[in-house]
């Protein structure tokens, strides 16, 4: 059997500062080594002051994971020398002494099986090392503390994997719920990283460091597996060890390196005091939690009727939920989810093109009301939200600068319906006999009209014109 637990790293993306000083977070727009100060460089006589807004975002992740929240968080110093830490230790959450952490354990619903949470810490991220230099001999490395001492969050999981499948299932629903409680982007380059413990056959444990992505993440458990289980064919034992991921040669490597076997002899960060949650604190982050995936999935089936599937597409990712939110009424809710999920998503599904994108709910609107009125046909609606998308105009414009409206005007489509009535003498008797059979006849209209007659006045033409 396969056992694989994870620790993954996600940067708080949405705070103003750093986590210990007013750095800004986003590192990101900021020149090397631009974005420090004497807190986050650990210099002699500075002393690091809590991000609160930090501690409520991480507590916020551990209520949306059903994690339990202790009534008291302290933080500990993890004491390592390497070029990353400016400080020569990291500040960090630790379990050892009580639950201090700003999670406990906890669990959230993969499928239908359970993934138990360990816990939820909140640390703070190192600097970047930058390697440099065209071969081994020749090899630099540069540092940049832009990042460190910015927020992150720790989560650690039981090894409840079996499956790489099951870690990205996991991975793409966690990725969903953070997005969805506005905490974290992890869209963002670098913003979510993890390390994997692995073993097979009640064997040892093999920990992976250093993987970059949920996408690596997946490739590296199944190259880990399939490492681990050719040993074990061959009768090989598999050492317990720290393996890091090689994301250009997409491998894992055995880290002989004397750094890595380290005593971080923890202790409390004297520094900054036990804070104390204070129960009000978690009663008021409850109910200023964003709905929940699930709860907005069951409201869009129950209260608009949508299809159980286009239900999930749309709950799932902030980005569409959003857009429905903001552009639904009572009567148009179908026809929105129906372009959100069938037109847009296909033209944003990436971060870049939805940035590019000049789409807006506003347009959404336009563009399902029309439809549902029949100023514009659906398939023409399709053009008009590509020009839309590239250009940000408003919908009449688009209609009237592309032709793309529907042939709306009374006395132009009676013309085309009486025409279609002179040419069609043997649909029409039937029609007469059987009403169901008109639709024929709307299809020969909208043929003449290349598609953009209204559908709705078109029928009524034609209703009337037969008499039925
Ligand atoms: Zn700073």
């Amino acid at each position: 059997m396969t056992m694989i637990g994870l620790e993954i790293h996600c940067q708080l993306t949405n705070l103003n500062s750093k986590l210990f000083c007013s750095c800004k977070a986003n590192y990101r727009e900021f020149e090397i080594n631009e974005n420090i100060c004497p807190i986050c460089m650990g210099l002699p006589g500075s002393l690091p002051r809590l991000n609160q807004e930090a501690v409520k975002k991480a507590t916020i992740i551990a209520m949306a994971l059903n994690c339990s929240t202790p009534e008291k968080i302290a933080f500990f110093r993890k004491n390592y020398f390497y070029p990353d830490s400016p400080k020569n230790f990291q500040t960090t959450q630790l379990n050892i002494y009580g639950d201090t952490s700003v999670g406990g354990t906890g669990s959230i619903m993969v499928g239908d099986k359970k993934i138990r949470i360990t816990r939820i810490q909140l640390e703070e991220d190192p600097g970047r090392l930058i390697y440099e230099g065209s071969s081994s001999k020749n090899q630099i490395t540069l540092v940049d503390y832009n990042r460190a001492g910015t927020p992150l969050v720790e989560i650690v999981t039981e090894p409840d994997f079996e499956t790489p499948k099951e870690v990205r299932d996991f991975l793409n629903i966690l990725s969903d719920i953070l997005t969805n409680l506005g905490v974290a982007d992890p869209s963002l380059e670098g913003a979510m990283r993890a390390d994997a413990n692995i073993s097979i056959e009640g064997g040892k444990k093999v920990e992976i460091k250093n993987i970059g992505s949920f996408h690596d993440l997946e490739k590296a458990t199944h190259f880990e597996i399939t490492r681990q289980e050719s040993l074990h064919s061959r009768d090989i034992e598999i050492i317990q060890e720290t393996r890091h991921w090689d994301d250009k040669r997409k491998i894992t490597v055995s880290s002989r390196s004397k750094e890595e076997e380290l005593d971080y002899r923890y202790f409390l960060e004297g520094d900054i005091p036990w804070i104390k949650m204070d129960p009000e604190i978690h009663k008021k982050l409850q109910t200023q939690m964003p709905e929940s995936i699930r709860s907005k999935k069951e409201r869009y089936i129950t209260k608009y009727n949508i299809p159980a599937q286009v239900a999930d597409v749309l709950s799932s990712d902030k980005y569409y939920s959003d857009l429905f939110e903001e552009s639904h009424t009572e009567t148009n809710a179908k026809e929105v989810a129906n372009i959100i999920t069938t037109d847009l998503m296909g033209l944003v599904d990436t971060r870049e093109k939805r940035e590019a994108s000049k789409f807006t709910a506003t347009h959404l609107k336009e563009l399902a009301d029309s439809i549902q009125s029949g100023k514009v046909s659906r398939n023409s609606s399709k053009n008009a939200l590509h020009e839309i998308l590239k250009t940000g105009k408003d919908l009449t414009t688009v209609i009237s600068e592309l032709d793309l409206g529907n042939v709306s005007d009374e006395s132009e489509l009676s013309g085309i319906v009486s025409q279609v009535i002179k040419e069609e003498s043997q649909a029409v008797e039937q029609a007469k006999s059987n009403p169901q059979t008109i639709n024929f006849l709307v299809g020969k209209v909208m043929q003449k009209t290349k598609g953009k007659a209204d559908p709705i006045l078109t029928l009524e033409l034609l209703k009337k014109q037969i008499g039925i």
